[in-house]
């Protein structure tokens, strides 16, 4: 079976300068990859280059063996691609139920009545069902985040990215939106996570990644990332941070 998400030699530029130095990286089904980094070491562009937010100018991206370029497959790549992203992104406009349900609606032409259901269990799923009807600013980041990650997963994507969810939150909020990932993460959802929360990825990563400076500098499973990593860059990162 071929790998859920297959990056190779993935090079991106900002103009003139380049931010990604031929980044390979693949990713199972069902896996859980965690990736930190210093900023400006290339994490989000490496992830938003995944659903083509970024473009990039050499290498292979090929989500679920689809080649993530403009044209004819970026529809269905972006489908199965969902994004959560630090600052939340939820339309001001649109009750809770309604943002969660848009996607559906919209995108895969279900109807108001099974959008709307699923929408619910959704809700429900991220612990909002009783916010249902409320707007976005009547909730806190913590619940305004679980929520955009409800309307992620309404769209059934193969993947989510998440790109330093917890970020944007007031400190006792961070909590119930990684327990909400945690979550997710038990129940067989494929994730990417950005995050500078190293109990999660102790916890919950099958997989952390290093990043510096546009590129992948170590790879492990949490138990040896943490205990004995072994390029000094990632020492003295995780020196700095712990
Ligand atoms: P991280 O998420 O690890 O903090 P980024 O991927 O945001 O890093 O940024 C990587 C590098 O690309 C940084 O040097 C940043 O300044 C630069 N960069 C990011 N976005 C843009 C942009 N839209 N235009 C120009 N440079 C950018
Ligand atoms: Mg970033």
């Amino acid at each position: 079976m071929h790998p859920l998400i297959h990056i190779t030699g993935l090079c991106k530029s900002y103009g003139a300068i380049q931010v990604l130095h031929g980044i390979d990286l693949s990713v199972k089904a069902g896996e859980v990859v965690v990736v930190i980094g210093p900023s400006g070491s290339g994490k989000s562009t490496l992830i938003r280059c995944i659903n083509l937010l970024e473009e990039y100018q050499g290498g292979v991206v090929l989500v679920d063996g689809i080649a993530v370029q403009r044209g004819a497959g970026l529809a269905q790549v972006r489908a199965e691609v969902g994004m959560v992203f630090q600052s939340f992104n939820l339309f001001p406009h649109l009750t809770v139920q309604d943002n969660v349900a848009l996607g559906p609606l919209r995108v895969k032409h279900l109807s108001k009545e099974v959008s709307h259901r699923t929408a619910q269990e959704l809700l429900a799923r991220v612990g909002m069902a009783d916010h249902a009807h409320k707007f976005p600013a009547q909730l806190s980041g913590g619940q305004q985040q679980r929520v955009a990650i409800a309307r992620a997963l309404a769209m059934e994507p193969k993947v989510i990215l998440f790109d330093e969810p917890t970020s944007a939150l007031d400190p006792e909020m961070v909590g119930e939106v990684l327990d909400v990932m945690q979550a997710l993460a038990k129940s067989g959802v494929t994730m990417v996570v950005v995050t500078h929360e190293m109990g999660f990825a102790r916890r919950v990563a099958d997989r952390v990644i290093f990043m510096d400076a546009g590129r992948i500098v170590e790879q492990a499973s949490p138990e040896p990332f943490f205990n004995a990593p072994q390029e000094p860059r990632t020492q003295a990162f995780l020196k700095a941070i712990l």
